[in-house]
Order: structure tokens, then sequence, then C-alpha cells
């Protein structure tokens, strides 16, 4: 190690985050609040979502908080609550969508209490414009698609290699680039399974309906709430969005298909493959599959459970949000879990900052190692637990687990810890946990 610190100079470091989804995005904002000097390389020509709902739980938007009260803020412009303008508390409820009788199927069987407005719907695309603002355009690049990068194992630079033939250096490099991440694949290794995701079976049809026409088929109190509808080998999830004037719906079926990580995530799919799925189900679900549009997208579930990464972090490059833990979709809380990655990141390069600025006996190559190797050790357990519930619990949705079947007691306990899990996280204890793990490591 370096007997003494060196100059100021030589303190500054830069990070060099790549990808700028919403993990990208909000890790961005956390670190320029903690004066971190940071370039966003995005490969699109700007920042896109797609038109879909997405839905932050507790524990994320505790995060946010953290990171940046003006996330939050960000998320409070665009998100919708429920259906009760005089009841800011959130439930998810789920109801037994394949029960045939006209009365009962619609009807809650059982509901969680998600927290005070604990359960915040938006449209992806309204959330990024928010998030966008606070990003000055200075620190992003567009239209950079990450080839590859090289570590020179040394005190130098990292380089990065993009496909417009351009390069850029940095002294640590995040890789936030979702679910088919280069990143990950460079610090696992080409020939390492961990490097790609697999197919679940799983498809996901996702539709936006207005919500005029929805609460005049479904009623108010159905179409303003957030619902699970439970069954056989299928579930359909909807919530509003954009306040109330979008409802969010989102149907899960089987698909017996073989895909490889290299083929198309999503496709162009038809209501009427989604009808004849929950033809036989009951009224309340055949009537909102009876709403959606002819046209829709047909989404493939990958995930990385297959083939957990062994670590998220090599030297001074790590990954976070999807790159490091893409998850199916089916507790809803995949961006979430990316929320976290980004508070456990700004807290520990704000750690390295304190390093560099106390003088400490660490190089700044040795104290970023240190930070992404504290980020690999708290996060990895969680994360990977994470995304191996979220497949098994599409399983209990669909009354396909061995142990809870169609017993909707056992599937109500199922449910309830595992969202307990991801909602009620001890967000303090992940960062005393982060910084011992950093001053260990930095120590050590
Ligand atoms: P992404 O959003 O995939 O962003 C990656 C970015 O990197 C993109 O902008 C991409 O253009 C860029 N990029 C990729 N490769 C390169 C490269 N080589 N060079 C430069 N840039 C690159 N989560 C929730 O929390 N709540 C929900 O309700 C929810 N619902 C979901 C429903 C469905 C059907 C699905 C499929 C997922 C859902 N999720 C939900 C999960 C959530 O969508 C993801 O976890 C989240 O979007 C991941 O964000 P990310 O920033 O890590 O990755």
């Amino acid at each position: 190690k370096k007997e003494s610190h060196s100059t100021s100079h030589e303190e500054q470091f830069e990070i060099a985050i790549v990808g700028g989804g919403i993990c990208g995005l909000i890790l961005a904002i956390g670190l320029l609040k903690r004066n971190v000097k940071i370039t966003i390389y995005e490969q699109s020509q700007s920042f896109r979502e797609i038109g879909a709902g997405v839905a932050f739980t507790a524990n994320a938007i505790q995060c946010m908080r953290l990171i940046h009260p003006g996330i939050v803020d960000a998320l409070k412009t665009v998100a919708t609550s429920n259906g009760n303008p005089d009841d800011p508390n959130d439930y998810l409820q789920f109801a037994d969508g394949f029960n045939q009788k006209e009365d009962e199927e619609s009807k809650i069987i059982f509901k969680l209490y998600a927290g005070y407005r604990g359960f915040e719907g938006c449209h992806r695309a309204h959330l990024l414009d928010e998030l966008v603002k606070l990003v000055p355009d200075n620190v992003v690049r567009f239209c950079k698609r990450l080839d590859h990068y090289v570590d020179p194992g040394d005190e130098g630079k990292l380089k990065l290699y993009f496909e417009d033939g351009s390069t850029a250096e940095a002294d640590a490099v995040i890789g936030c680039d979702g679910i088919k991440s280069k990143v990950r694949r460079i610090l696992l290794g080409e020939e390492n399974p961990a490097s790609y995701p697999t197919y679940s079976h799983k498809s996901a049809f996702r539709a936006l309906i207005p919500m005029d026409r929805a609460a005049s088929a479904l009623g108010d109190e159905l179409a303003r709430n957030q619902r699970m509808h439970l069954g056989p080998s299928a579930h359909l999830l909807h919530f509003p969005v954009a306040h109330q004037s979008l409802l969010n719906v989102v149907a899960f079926l089987d698909d017996s298909t073989e895909r490889s990580y290299s083929s198309r995530l999503s496709e162009p799919g038809s209501k009427q493959e989604v009808v004849q799925a929950f033809a036989s189900w009951g009224p309340t679900v055949r009537t909102i599959t009876n709403l959606l549009d002819d046209e829709m997208d047909k989404w493939f579930i990958f995930d990385t459970n297959d083939h957990p990464a062994p670590k998220y972090a090599s030297g001074r490059v790590c990954i976070a949000g999807d790159a490091a833990h893409a998850a199916s979709p089916h507790h809803g809380a995949g961006a979430g879990i990316g929320v976290e990655d980004a508070l456990a990141l700004s807290r520990l390069l704000e750690l390295v900052t304190e390093s560099m600025e106390k003088g400490g006996r660490a190089s700044k190559q040795e104290a970023l190692t240190a930070a992404f190797a504290a980020f690999d050790a708290v996060r990895r357990e969680r994360t990977q637990w994470f995304v191996g519930s979220s497949r098994m619990i599409c399983n209990v949705y669909e009354l396909n687990n061995a142990e809870t079947g169609n017993d909707m007691d056992k599937i109500y306990e199922e449910i309830k810890w595992r969202s307990h899990k991801i909602w009620h996280f001890d967000i303090d204890g992940m960062l005393r946990q982060v910084e011992d793990q950093y001053k260990g490591k930095l120590d050590g």
C-alpha cells in the first residue's frame, strides 16, 4: 500500500455508469448529490422507457429518499395512489380469478398491508421524464453502446470502447446495462453461463387501458385499485397508473417454446391469445381480457435464476440492477431492488471520497476496489434470494407449488413472508454493513 496520501488532483475519481435505465439514472443522481464525478454512457439516442406500468414498494421508496429526496418528489409527481382518496394506505389484494361464481370470483380472498402509500404505481416513461430533470445534460453521452472495456490492472485508468469506435476513460465502471449486460459478460467471461440470462418459460402481455373504459366495465372499486387474480398456470395483475387515467394490465402465461438470451425480449402479441388462455376463468378476468387492444406487447421473461453471478465486482468494475440480478417480475419489485443497490453504491463511493479526503494509506484504486468488494459482499445474498423467490412465487400464484397447492391460507402465508422480506428491508442495517465491509477490506 502507498506510504502517504497523494495530491488533491489524484484524489479525484471519475465513475463511468454504463446504461441509463431506472437504476443507472437513480445511481447517477445519488452520486452527483455526493459530489462524485460521473458520466453515463447510454446506447440509445435519448433516455427511453417503454409504455408500461411499474410499481414501487416501501423499501424502494425509502431508499430513494436516502439517495436523494428529489427522487421521491419525482415519483410522487407521477405516482398514482389507490382509488380511495381518503385512505392513503395501500394493500396488495388477491382474488381467485378462476372461480366461476359471478359474485365470488372477483372478491378479495386476502390482502396484504403494503404501508402508507406503500404501493406507488406509475407509467415508466412519465417517471423517467421526471428523473431526467435531476441529471444535468453534461454528464450524459448518448449513442454510446459499450463494446468492451480494458482494465490495465495497475493504477491506470480503465478504458471503455464503444461500438461507434470512440473510447473513454474512468477510474471505475458500474454496469447498469440491464438484463443483457455487456459489463456482466466481460466481468464474468464469455464462457461463464452466469453471463447470460435464461428463459423462465413465462410470457407477459402488457397493456394500458383507458380508465374510463375499464371503470365502466369493471366498476370503480376494481378498476381503480391494485388486484392480482390467481389461478391455474396463469395469473393476471392490474393497477392504476397515470393519476388514475390508465389501467396497467399484465397477464402472465406459460410458454413452452425455447428461447436464447440473444433473441428479442418482446414481440407484438395478440388479444386473441390472452382471451383464449383465460377463456375458462371467471367472468371478471374474462371482462378484463376483453378490454385489451387487439395488438399488444408480448414479453418473454428471462432472468438470472438458473445461473446466478458468482460475483458482482472485480477490481474497479461492478454490476448493479438487472445487470447483476435480473428477476422475473412476479414480486413487482425488480427495479426497487436495483434502487437498493443504488443506495449501497452511493454510500460506498461517498466513503471512498471521505477516505481520499482524510488522506489514509490507500490509493484511490485500492479504495474503489474495496468499495465494490463491499457492495458484492453485502448485496449478493439478498438480490439472488429475490431472483429465486420471484420465480417461486409465480408457482404459488398459479397453484403449481407443491407446498401451497390451492390452499389459500398457505398461499397467503407464503406470499406474506416473502413480500414482508422485500418491503421491510433493514436499510440502516445495509448501510452499516457496507461501511463495515468497506473499512474491513480497506484495512485488510
Ligand atoms: P434497464 O431498465 O434494462 O436499463 C438498462 C439500460 O442500459 C438501458 O437504457 C439500455 O439501453 C442500456 N444499455 C444496455 N446495454 C448497453 C451497452 N452495451 N452500452 C450502453 N448502454 C447499454 N420492477 C419493479 O420494481 N416494479 C414493477 O412493477 C415491475 N414490473 C415489471 C413488469 C415486467 C413485465 C417486467 C419484465 C419487469 C418488471 N420490473 C418491475 C422489473 C424492472 O423493469 C427492472 O428490474 C428494471 O427496469 C431494471 O432497470 P435497470 O436500470 O437495471 O435496467
